[in-house]
């Protein structure tokens, strides 16, 4: 961590975090990987920490803080287990924001306090079947009556589905109405008429639990409506503008242990009596991936500071998470490629991070559609000038 970048708090928050992540995250990641197995010691541990209460107000038992303190953290835990930053990601930025954001105080003092002490871990459903980056199609449906909505419909590769208590789920009243159509419902997981199917076999992230969330005919209260009727793809928008930050951070986490990976194997490894490190070839790769990496922690540390300032940050947002997905990979990609043949087995650690790193150009947006945002954006800007 940087002097120049972050504060002496908030060095203190990346060296706490970052010793409990080294000592206690990355021995468990490997075998929970193989396993695919839900790391629910992480998550009560995260908890016990206040880790889990960030950006939360402190009157519903959170920690304070904002995105700067929510980056930092997810970068040290993604740096030492991917998967357990996946789960953390999701909790926080999508789950417990969407309700201090815009649940109203009765909700926020009824579902924040068990999400924050990891008696309940939560899962956010927008994601369909048959709509993905084209959220507004989405064919949940959610019908009033009686002082519930009924919901029907199918959500799939939902981030911590299959052991979450509790649920934001978007549906829409009526599909003809596209976003203008859409409500964000807290769901218990107890409710009947619902079930989650857990979904095997990802590529990494083999830890976080995915999993498809089925609904027939489910019973909402309407008191668990966050926001006004009809709203909740605005609210999923800006939501994810704000949430991608994280999965910026966590792509620079993931990069970052790469960079170290192979720079320790680069000077240890003797090819030809000489360390490889040094031949200008792998040099050259080394150099290129701190660079990287460097920028788009520059590039989440702009958009944090934006989020935390109440400032709009849609294009930097996108910018970040764009940027620190695709340098996470080609970092990941250049750490296999140092580490040769052994870089190609498990027990190099990187080709774990190879694995895991994919996932952070497809979700919460994938790279197509953050390059659509930020052109937009830019263009919009020049046709307004
Ligand atoms: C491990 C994992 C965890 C996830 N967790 C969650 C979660 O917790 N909650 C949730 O709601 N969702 C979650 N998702 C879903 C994820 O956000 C979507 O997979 C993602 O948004 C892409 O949607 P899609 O898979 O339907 O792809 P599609 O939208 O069908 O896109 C397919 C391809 O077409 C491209 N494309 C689409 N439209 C355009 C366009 N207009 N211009 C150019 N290219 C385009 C895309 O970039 C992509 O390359 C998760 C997914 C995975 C794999």
């Amino acid at each position: 961590m940087d002097n120049l970048l972050y504060n002496e708090t908030e060095l203190m928050l990346a060296k706490t975090v970052q010793d409990f992540a080294q000592d206690y995250l990355a021995p468990m990641a490997p075998i929970l990987d193989e396993r695919e197995e839900f790391p629910m010691e992480n998550f009560h541990r995260l908890a016990s920490m206040g880790l889990l209460g960030i950006t939360i107000d402190e009157k519903y038992g959170g920690s304070g803080g904002g995105f700067k303190e929510f980056s930092i953290v997810t970068e040290e835990i993604a740096k030492a287990c991917g998967a357990t930053s996946a789960i953390y990601g999701s909790h926080i930025g999508l789950v417990l924001q969407s309700i201090a954001r815009f649940g109203n105080e009765e909700q926020k003092s009824r579902f924040l306090p068990p999400l924050i002490d990891g008696t309940s871990v939560g899962a956010w459903g927008l994601t369909e079947p048959e709509s993905g980056s084209d959220v507004a199609s989405m064919s949940t449906t959610s019908t009033s009556g009686d002082g519930l909505y009924r919901l029907n419909g199918t959500k799939h590769f939902i981030t911590n589905g299959d052991v979450a208590d509790t649920f934001v789920i978007y549906a829409t009243q009526n599909r003809e109405l596209k976003s203008k159509g859409v409500n964000c419902l807290v769901v218990d997981r107890n409710t009947p008429g619902f079930q989650t199917i857990k979904q095997d076999g990802k590529l990494g992230m083999k830890a976080s639990s995915t999993a498809e969330l089925i609904f027939e005919d489910c019973p909402v209260p309407e008191e668990n409506r966050l926001g006004e009727e009809n709203t909740g793809f605005y609210s999923a928008m800006q939501i994810l503008e704000s949430s991608r930050i994280a999965i910026a951070a966590q792509s620079v986490g993931i990069g970052q242990a790469c960079l170290e990976a192979a720079t320790n194997y680069a000077v240890s490894r003797k090819t030809f009596n000489n360390p490889i490190a040094s031949y200008q070839a792998i040099q050259w790769m080394l150099a290129d991936m701190a660079t990287e990496i460097d920028a788009a922690r520059l590039l989440t540390r702009r958009a944090s500071i934006l989020k935390d300032m109440k400032e709009p940050h849609n294009k930097e947002a996108s910018m970040a998470k764009l940027f620190a997905s695709e340098s996470a990979n080609r970092a990941a990609t250049k750490a296999v490629q140092i580490l040769g043949g052994y870089g190609y087995f498990k027990s190099s650690h990187v080709e774990r991070y190879f694995r895991d790193a994919k996932i952070t150009e497809i979700y919460e947006g994938t790279s197509e559609i953050h390059r659509m945002i930020i052109s937009r954006s830019i263009i919009n800007q020049a046709n307004n000038n």
